[in-house]
């Protein structure tokens, strides 16, 4: 069902701050957008396939926000693509997972995601992401 790490989500205070470190190494940004469901400036780094996302809040309702408030910036999620987020998402209801949404939303690229709740996954917010292309 999980097809391969989709991204790495890093909660930061400021991108352009954050992507001093990235471009002094070469990288680039790929895509920056800003997610109104989340609250969130998204900015997306390719490494080797894998995406590192930072994201900023762009206000203090943003969930990422009220995560740098209670733990700072760092290491957020990890997200996984799915062929199927529903199929998924009902698989793990069924088996008892806790569920943060249920019902997928739509979030940057235009993807469906939805979030399974980290006691559910060991201590990890981990994000499920289907690409609409197809
Ligand atoms: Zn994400």
């Amino acid at each position: 069902m999980f097809k391969k790490i989709d991204h790495l989500g890093i909660a930061v205070k400021s991108i352009d701050e954050a992507m001093k470190f990235y471009t002094s190494l070469g990288m680039t940004v790929d895509h920056i957008e800003e997610v109104e469901t989340q609250k969130v400036r998204v900015a997306m780094i390719n490494v080797g396939g894998v995406n590192i996302e930072l994201l900023e809040p762009t206000s203090p309702e943003s969930p990422i926000a009220k995560a740098i408030e209670k733990k700072g910036e760092g290491l957020h999620h990890i997200a996984y693509s799915v062929d199927d987020i529903r199929a998924a998402l009902a698989k793990l209801k069924a088996d008892g997972v806790p569920l943060v949404n249920e019902e997928p939303m739509v979030g940057a690229h235009n993807k469906l995601i939805a979030f399974v709740h980290p006691k559910g996954v060991n201590g990890v917010l981990t994000e499920l992401s289907q690409d609409q292309d197809h």
